[in-house]
């Protein structure tokens, strides 16, 4: 039977460790700061928000609110960033994706100062993990790779398929495994062997938004499967991109959708506004 790798469970010990980091922190004197930008009310964006501060007040780090206008020019958002990057007690900044149209979304984010990226977003920082720097990581990854470690699954020597290329997600997970020494392939929707890749594989990372799209049939027997796919199917259930139910028999150990991958992302946006504290004021 396979193992269920249980993302609240894991996601609680971050942000406990993470909240006595901030306390030793706060013992001497010094009190990690988040700033969060949102533009407009999407209103999946104010839930992701409102999620990010209550984390944050959940682990003892400060966090600032700054919501502009729908109407907001580029100008007026650069301005912001450039005066959060030059405030003192602010060590991470974070602008809430998606922006409105009229905003270019790559040039705000690369006004962020790096020191400051706790999303992992930037070139610097991405770069920085494919020459094997230290740098931010990307959360939902770097969650990923938690995940996997807590969970005692070595990544090292094994076949790593990462189903996906998107910059946040697919590109930074496959240079996160590659780093640990898996031998890593990374397919998207021009792959043509897909089903044999799949077949292959002793791991496979799913995320390609698209419901319930890896079927047992696809995986190799005793695979570790990390699904992180969220999908709102028209009943308002979530679904992962893997067919949980059809896999779980033929599976070691595979992560739920919600309660596996979802969770990672805010304990490691926490782990990373700790760390930038903590890079930024020693
Ligand atoms: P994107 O839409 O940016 O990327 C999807 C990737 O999947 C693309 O590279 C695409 O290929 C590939 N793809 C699409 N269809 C197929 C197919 N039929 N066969 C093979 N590859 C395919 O998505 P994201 O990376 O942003 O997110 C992926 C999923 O993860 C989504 O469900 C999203 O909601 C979820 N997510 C979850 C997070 C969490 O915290 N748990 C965080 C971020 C995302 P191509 O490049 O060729 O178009």
């Amino acid at each position: 039977m396979a193992k269920i790798i249980d993302g609240k469970v894991i996601s609680a010990q971050i942000r406990k460790e993470v909240k006595h980091e901030a306390e030793t922190l706060a013992a001497r004197g010094i009190r990690a700061c988040l700033a969060v930008v949102q533009v407009g009310d999407d209103p999946a964006s104010s839930v992701y928000v409102r999620n990010k501060h209550r984390a944050c007040a959940a682990c003892g780090i400060k966090s600032l609110e700054f919501h502009l206008s729908g109407n907001s020019s580029q100008e007026e958002l650069l301005s912001k960033i450039r005066a959060l990057n030059a405030q003192e007690d602010v060590d991470g900044i974070l602008v809430q994706l998606p922006l409105p149209k009229q905003i270019d979304t790559d040039r705000i984010m690369s006004a962020i100062d790096p020191a400051k990226d706790v999303d992992g977003f930037l070139p610097e920082n991405l770069g920085r993990l494919v020459i094997g720097q230290e740098g931010f990581l990307p959360c939902t990854p770097a969650g990923i790779l938690e995940l996997l470690k807590r969970s005692r699954i070595s990544v090292d020597g094994k076949d790593c398929l990462v189903l996906g290329r998107s910059n946040i997600v697919g590109k930074p997970v496959a240079l996160l495994m590659l780093r640990e020494h898996a031998t890593v392939t990374i397919a998207h929707s021009h792959t043509a062997n897909l089903s044999e890749l799949m077949r292959r594989a002793d791991i496979i990372i799913a995320a390609v938004g698209r419901a319930d799209f890896v079927k047992s049939t696809d995986v190799k027997e005793g695979a570790v499967v990390i699904d992180v796919g969220i999908n709102r199917m028209e009943d308002g259930s979530l679904h992962g991109d893997v067919d949980f139910a059809d896999v779980f028999d033929r599976v070691s150990a595979i992560t739920p959708v919600p309660g596996g991958v979802g969770p990672m992302t805010i304990a490691m946006l926490m782990k990373n506004c700790i760390r930038a504290a903590c890079a930024r004021r020693n």
